[in-house]
C-alpha cells in the first residue's frame, strides 16, 4: 500500500451500505472503527470491481479511511449538519492513521497520507476535485489548508505515544 486517503462520509455517525463498501476502515461517532466490505490489499488491483472506491481517480494502492458523520441536506451548508465529527472520533481516526502507517510501513508525510481534499487540490483533473473532505474539523481550531497537517501531526504524535 502507497498512501493512505482520510475522508468523512457525508452520512450520519453510523456507516450505511453504500459505505461500507467504500471505505476500508470507517469510524463512528462513538470512536468505533468498523472495518469495511473490501480490504486495502483489494485496491492493489482496482480493474476487477472489487474494490473499496474512496477517492476518483487515486483509488489504487490507496488505504481509504473515513470518519462518518457531516450528513447536511443537499446545497445546505456544511455548518448545518447534525452530525458534526466528535472528537473521541477524530481521535480514534488519528490513531487509527498511526496504526495502518505501521502495519503497512507508509510514512507520515504530506505524499502518503493525505485529506480527500488534498488530494482532489493536487489532481484537478480527476473527480476528486472539489471535494470538502476534510476542509474542516469541527472539535479543533484549524483552518481548512492546516486539516491535513494537523492530522498529519496528530498520527505522528500517536505513533510515538
Ligand atoms: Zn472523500
Amino acid at each position: 500500500m502507497k498512501r493512505i486517503i482520510i475522508h468523512w462520509t457525508g452520512g450520519t455517525y453510523q456507516p450505511n451500505t453504500h459505505e461500507w463498501e467504500c471505505y476500508h476502515y470507517l469510524i463512528n461517532g462513538d470512536g468505533v472503527v468498523v472495518e469495511g466490505k473490501y480490504t486495502p490489499e483489494d485496491n492493489l488491483n482496482c480493474t476487477d470491481g472489487k474494490y473499496a472506491a474512496h477517492t476518483g481517480g487515486g483509488n489504487t494502492g490507496s488505504i481509504g479511511v473515513a470518519m462518518c458523520g457531516m450528513y447536511v441536506p443537499n446545497k445546505t451548508s456544511v455548518e448545518k449538519t447534525k452530525y458534526p465529527l466528535t472528537k473521541v472520533q477524530c481521535e480514534r481516526c488519528f490513531k487509527l492513521i498511526a496504526e495502518l502507517s505501521g502495519k503497512y510501513n507508509i510514512p507520515i508525510t504530506v505524499q502518503t497520507v493525505m485529506t480527500h481534499y488534498e488530494f482532489g487540490l493536487k489532481n484537478p483533473r480527476t473527480s476528486s476535485a472539489g471535494k470538502i473532505d476534510i476542509n474542516w474539523l469541527p472539535p479543533y481550531v484549524v483552518s481548512s489548508f492546516e486539516v491535513g497537517n494537523f492530522i498529519r501531526n496528530k498520527a505522528r504524535w500517536y505513533l510515538t505515544h
